[in-house]
């Protein structure tokens, strides 16, 4: 913390809202925020974008939370409740924080003791701390003796992270994405950068500008496309097909690398006799991208001396995401494209600590570190460091724990800064699920779409007012320190997680922060030598790290993979169609993403007045072309209906929608798209196919 003269203090911390994890100098007057700038940090060397500029007057809202709330008994709870406008006291009554705190945990330990954990469950928070995902599981699995918890993870790379765990042996990405500036080839897939993460595409931007190849593979134009050697827009999809077809021409041309192949990788034959029905002859029509051009990207890939590779939410959010992740990581496996600075592969994670958190054990499978909740050697370790049996069981994923309410074997849950029912795929299913539960208790800073349907409400902590560590994309464990005071009554997650784990009889003793990430440490040999004093000190560690003072590894897997027989994996993909294709009824695709200015379900920059004054209503998007052709026009009010629903949105030209697609925002709560997707998962992620589905578009019958 320094002070600046017409500043009361300035604070050295994090942006808040993505994965590229910016660190910022803030400003603060009055205990007001005034002010963001960058700092020289190693993701972002003093840069950030509009999102973490300006985007940082949510924590200072006049709609923050400031008491406990407690549900009124004749409110009713109902899948389609529409509170545009209501009094938040009509629906809730203000309580103290004694009756509030017992009442949440009275209610979950009612339906311990008659239904047993199994009736139980809790969603984190990719946007909380790595303490306070570490306390939330532990939480889950002592408390409520479960392994029922999970959070956002699974809604955005779940099916890439079950790829990488299968292929590689972990879950992280094997490079960090500065590296794209060491890099001769760059490929991203399935991601737009400069939305989604604005500061890493600067990086891209950068490399190409230095004369990088960069291949952008979307269905979807983009900004980047300008900065491109290649831009392939591909049919949505049809991403197997166009990867196998790469792998088609790398393995026919024998642009492998047989060396590296024989030293360190398994599964190559399989792969070629997978891929040699994939020609890019055969392959052009099925994704839309010539054969010669499929033909050119996979030699630049193969040939180039250090070719990388980023991905995001349009190769994850498939039925096939695991399939589309696979064929990535067989091109790096075949190529030797991996382990080298410049090589890679990585996936841009979307949340602020989403890697952070899914390492602290925030999912139902594993606990920190990706330990099988179901190995028993583990489970006995963790048995014996907790001091209590543990669930034998793998929990349900958040899209099952929304099926397992409407079967009415889950009756109660927990959900800390997470928003079921804005970001789970079909919404009404979603959202009746929610007022199916017996006792909901949300923790928050707003009174989200989700906290409406709370029996209690716990007021808590912004970024901006507390201290923790966060893990950016890149693997780097970034502290954030507090700025602001809380406001009102609120209080800080951790310590609310610890007050209910205590009411419940877990007799937790936890004095400071540090104190949590000390112990989560002690369990994760990927924190070895990364010691909280380190981190306060060094600001940002990457791990793994070799000593406590030698700088963490940026490059992962330079001599073998941490696999079972250290090989990497290669799992071949088959081409499967998105579970909903577009017919007769239903002609379009839907694909849901991010505006730049919005992040995720919108409940923190809706409620930011710069940004939301950018994007303040619920788009949908098409091609000029499709618009035309349909009698419509930009600015219409228009109705986009699938067969689970319909959102009323405001029509949007633009040329970067491919012909036949409509594309939508998921962050309005007024023209809620993920009323509109299809909830069905990929098997091995149980990621929903957020990316596509059928859907229809009609002009808004006049009032
Ligand atoms: Fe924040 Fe991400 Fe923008 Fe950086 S790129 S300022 S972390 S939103």
């Amino acid at each position: 913390t320094r002070v600046v003269q017409e500043f009361d203090k300035v604070v050295d911390t994090l942006c808040p809202f993505c994965g590229v994890g910016c660190q910022t100098s803030v400003a603060v007057k009055d205990n007001r925020i005034v002010q963001v700038d960058g700092r020289n940090g190693y993701a972002n060397e003093n840069r950030l974008c509009v999102k973490g500029r300006f985007g940082f007057d949510y924590a200072m809202s006049k709609e923050r939370l400031t008491k406990p709330l407690i549900r009124r008994d004749d409110a009713p709870k109902t899948g389609d409740l529409d509170l545009r406008g209501v009094d938040p006291l009509t629906v809730f009554r203000e309580a103290t924080w004694e009756e509030a705190m017992e009442r949440a945990a009275v209610g979950l330990k009612k339906i311990l003791d008659t239904r047993g954990g199994q009736a139980l469950s809790g969603f984190g928070s990719a946007k909380g701390s790595n303490e306070e995902a570490y306390l939330f599981q532990k939480l889950v699995r002592l408390g409520f003796e479960t392994n029922n918890v999970d959070h956002c993870t699974r809604l955005c790379h779940a099916s890439s992270v079950a790829a990488l765990m299968e292929g590689v042996g972990s879950g992280a990405v094997s490079a960090p994405f500065t590296d794209a500036l060491k890099a001769e080839c760059i490929i991203v897939i399935g991601a737009r950068p400069t939305t989604n993460h604005p500061v890493a595409a600067t990086y891209f931007k950068q490399a190409a500008k230095r004369g990088a190849k960069l291949i952008i593979m979307d269905p979807r134009g983009q900004d980047m496309m300008r900065h491109a050697t290649h831009s392939l827009r591909f049919k949505a999809g049809s991403d197997v097909a166009m990867l196998n077809a790469l792998l088609h021409v790398i393995i026919e041309d024998k642009l492998y690398d047989e060396q590296y192949i024989q030293a360190n990788v398994s599964g190559f034959e399989a792969l070629k006799a997978k891929v040699k029905d994939f020609s890019p002859e055969a392959m052009a029509d099925v994704c839309g991208i010539e054969a010669s051009v499929l033909r050119q990207v996979a030699r630049t890939y193969a040939t180039s001396e250090r070719s990388i590779i980023f991905w995001g939410m349009g190769i994850s959010q498939h039925t096939h995401g695991t399939d589309n992740a696979r064929c990535l990581i067989a091109l790096a496996l075949i190529t030797g494209q991996i382990g080298r600075p410049g090589t890679g592969l990585h996936p841009l994670r979307g949340q602020n600590n989403v890697q952070g958190a899914s390492d602290a054990g925030l999912i139902p499978m594993y606990f920190p570190d990706y330990k099988s909740v179901e190995n028993i050697d583990i489970r006995n370790a963790y048995e014996n460091f907790w001091g209590q049996t543990l669930d034998p069981k793998r929990g349900l994923t958040v899209v099952e724990i929304i099926d397992a309410i409407h079967d009415g074997e889950i009756k109660g849950m927990y959900v800390m800064g997470e928003n079921p029912a804005m970001s789970d795929p079909d919404q009404t299913h979603a959202r009746e699920a929610l007022a199916m539960l017996d006792h909901l208790v949300v923790q928050d800073i707003f009174l989200t779409e989700t906290a409406w349907y709370a029996d209690v409400v716990l007021p808590a902590s912004a970024h901006a007012e507390k201290t923790g560590t966060y893990t950016n994309t890149n693997r780097q464990v970034q502290i954030g320190r507090p700025a602001i005071d809380m406001p009102g009554e609120a209080r800080q997650d951790w310590e609310l997680i610890v007050d209910l784990a205590n009411r419940l009889g877990l007799g937790w003793n936890y004095g400071h922060v540090s104190d949590v990430y000390t112990e989560m440490a002690s369990v994760m040999p990927s924190l070895k030598h990364i010691s909280w004093d380190r981190i306060e000190r060094e600001g940002s560690v990457i791990y793994p790290a070799d000593g406590p003072d030698t700088p963490g590894n940026e490059i992962v897997f330079s001599s073998g993979f941490p696999t079972s027989d250290g090989r990497g994996r290669i799992v071949p993909a088959d081409l499967l169609p998105p579970d909903e294709v577009p017919d007769a009824e239903y002609p379009l695709v839907l694909t849901t993403g991010r505006l730049l200015e919005h992040w995720h379900t919108g409940a923190m920059t809706r409620r930011a007045g710069v940004l939301d004054a950018i994007e303040p209503r619920g788009i949908a998007a098409m091609n000029p072309r499709e618009i035309a052709r349909r009698g419509l026009h930009q600015g219409d009010m228009v109705e986009v209906e699938t067969r689970r629903g319909t959102v009323e949105a405001i029509l949007r030209a633009d040329r970067e929608v491919a012909d036949g697609m409509v594309f939508m925002p998921f962050c309005f709560n007024e023209s809620p798209a993920n009323k509109l997707t299809n909830p069905m998962l990929d098997p091995y992620g149980k990621i929903p196919e957020f990316k596509y589905c059928a859907a229809r578009i009609a002009p808004m019958a006049k009032q």
